[in-house]
């Protein structure tokens, strides 16, 4: 059951998202953009998101499941659209027929898909993934020929299209790591040799938005954007937002549901971990951990309201919790912004990520289904 914004609304500002966008081309000029919609756009909303980036021009959108592209395809997105996280007995026939780019990291993926094929009759794009040093999904080098030569066959007998050949970087957002030359290597020779059999991938890929900012050597054909199209910075060491020329789309914020005097020494919320030091007034705000606000935030998550910065004052719980004004008042009704672009003195989601010893990736993401969102 969705429910009005009144109680809390995280407002989605697509006009950003758009910007965003259109400054991680300028970035990128030679590159072709994917716009990574994964997790529903990170809370976002993968359809309005996904919708506002093409507006701005990317020619690609990624997913991880098969799942969440089909969805943007039953919406009404018709351009190119890959999803990566591979699963056995996927709907691999289901992202065939609608066009999707599958990734494939083993020989496995290129049975399963190539069965898919024959069920539907039409050949499948197919991007082959080297593992060129996360250490997480993808083709070890060592297998990396088998791969190629089964995907070459697969190819020739017109079953598969290898639309692609990519990775992924473990480290892009410590620039200097070693790691990241290491990686552009492996994948430089991993392209060389899948060429050298006769593929010609219509695109190479490495970079996410951390090497989109930094590394333009890694830039290739395309580049993968996520967190950036969101306007967070990927990590602190590489600058703000702001810093980096990005807006942060995402405005959480809610409305006041009480706020009481209380005598000093009164404990607040579960636990009793904060008690108020004299008599003072406390506000109750009608987020919780349901609503993806994490309970690591108790005590150390700040919000605005009245124009100052407040920190939540004992646990957070389930669906509530609780700042203590001190000698301030407010209203019931009255707005409380969480995060936000930091415009009006608000907290921005890279602060809740600081203080809640997290990323702000996370922060966003974790955002759950029960807060409407509002797009603008
Ligand atoms: N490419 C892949 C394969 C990913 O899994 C992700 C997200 O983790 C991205 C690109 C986008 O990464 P970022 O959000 O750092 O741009």
């Amino acid at each position: 059951m969705s429910e009005t914004p009144m109680r809390a609304r995280a407002v989605v500002d697509l006009a950003a998202l758009r910007a965003n966008v259109r400054a991680l081309r300028a970035r990128a000029p030679r590159a072709q953009l994917m716009a990574v919609v994964k997790a529903d756009a990170y809370g976002h909303g993968a359809v309005p998101c996904a919708r506002a980036a093409r507006q701005a021009g990317a020619e690609w959108i990624g997913t991880a499941t098969p799942q969440e592209a089909l969805a943007l395809r039953a919406a009404g997105d018709t351009g190119r659209l890959m999803c990566w996280l591979w699963t056995p007995g996927g709907p691999w026939r289901e992202a065939v027929e609608a066009d999707v780019d599958v990734s494939v990291s083993g020989l496995w993926g290129i049975e399963e898909v190539t069965e898919a094929v024959r069920a539907c009759g039409r050949p499948a794009r197919v991007q082959l993934k080297i593992d060129s040093g996360l250490g997480r999904n993808g083709c070890q080098p060592a297998d990396w020929e088998k791969l190629v030569a089964a995907a070459r066959d697969a190819e020739r007998a017109g079953l598969i299209v290898v639309t692609g050949v990519w990775s992924h970087f473990a480290c892009a957002d410590e620039p200097g790591h070693p790691s990241i030359r290491a990686q552009l290597n492996v994948f430089k020779d991993a392209v060389a040799y899948a060429e050298r059999q006769g593929l010609t991938p219509e695109v190479r890929h490495l970079a996410n938005s951390p090497a989109t900012l930094t590394l333009p050597e890694a830039h290739f054909d395309l580049v993968r954007t996520g967190v950036a199209v969101y306007g967070i910075s990927p990590a602190p060491e590489l600058g703000t937002s702001e810093e980096l020329g990005l807006r942060p789309v995402m405005t959480l914020s809610a409305s006041l549901a009480s706020v009481k005097r209380v005598p000093g020494g009164h404990g607040v919320s579960y636990g009793h971990t904060y008690t108020t030091p004299g008599e003072t007034t406390l506000a109750l705000v009608p987020v919780g951990y349901a609503d993806g606000i994490p309970r690591a935030a108790s005590g150390t998550g700040p919000v605005l309201l009245g124009g100052k910065w407040r920190t939540v004052a004992g646990r957070v719980a389930m669906d509530q919790f609780v700042v203590d004004l001190g000698g301030d008042s407010a209203q019931v009704g009255d707005e409380v912004v969480l995060f936000g672009p930091g415009d009006r003195g608000e907290p921005t989601a890279e602060d809740w990520a600081r203080a809640t010893g997290t990323i702000a990736y996370e922060v966003v993401t974790r955002i759950s289904a029960r807060v409407p969102r509002v797009y603008v």
